[in-house]
């Protein structure tokens, strides 16, 4: 049996300003008030885990902890099958320490060259409670990498990610990103377990 979230105030345990306002539109009806874990200047974790489900518990859990609140953690990234699921759960380190996310896009395509363009996006979301109860659950969504690079909105990967069955980007379109992204689809799951 799964634990529901009955309070009023939870943590969002990211730093990653892309991550706050998808998750923070997702969360509105749900949760009266939150804050982010940066607003409350508690810092990150290091993300020892192998996998995105384990990195979110540990951000989860370090930021319930430290708040001694409810914290919800998102770790997610882009997984490319013709790189054996490359950046994967490093997807933010193809950045560089200056977080630079056009120099990584550019690491990606010229490591894809001419392979097979077929990836996914992966999100795992956990809900920590401060005695360390966790909830976890996980979505996706397939798609295609595309070069050059195309649309402005979002954040990280969107203008080199298309979903399958359709023609623009999720940089270009984050109306569909809303609605079928891999971290959607872990809210969706999140509200369902924990919410509802
Ligand atoms: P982390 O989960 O904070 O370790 O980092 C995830 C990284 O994966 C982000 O910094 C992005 O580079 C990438 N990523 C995750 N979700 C998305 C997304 O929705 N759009 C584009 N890039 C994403």
């Amino acid at each position: 049996m799964s634990r529901k979230f009955t309070g009023d105030d939870l943590i969002l345990a990211t730093h990653n300003p892309g991550k706050i306002k998808e998750i923070s539109a997702f969360l509105a009806p749900f949760v009266s008030t939150f804050k982010t874990a940066a607003e409350m200047n508690i810092p990150e974790p290091e993300e020892t885990g192998v996998t995105f489900a384990e990195n979110a518990e540990i951000k989860a859990r370090a930021v319930a902890m430290a708040s001694g609140l409810p914290a919800l953690a998102d770790d997610s990234g882009l997984c490319v099958d013709a790189l054996d699921g490359a950046p994967g759960i490093y997807s933010a380190r193809y950045a560089g320490p200056d977080r630079d996310w056009s120099l990584a896009r550019k690491r990606l395509a010229n490591e894809l060259g001419d392979k097979p363009r077929h990836a996914h996006f992966a999100c795992a979301m956990a809900l920590a409670w401060p005695d360390g109860h966790c909830e976890s659950v996980e979505g996706r969504v397939d798609g295609l990498i595309v070069w050059p690079e195309r649309g402005e909105g979002g954040f990280g990967y969107d203008p080199i990610f298309q979903p399958i069955g359709h023609d623009l980007t999720f940089g270009e379109d984050q109306e569909t990103k809303k609605a079928i992204s891999h971290r959607f689809r872990a809210f969706d799951a999140l509200i369902h377990k924990c919410f509802l």
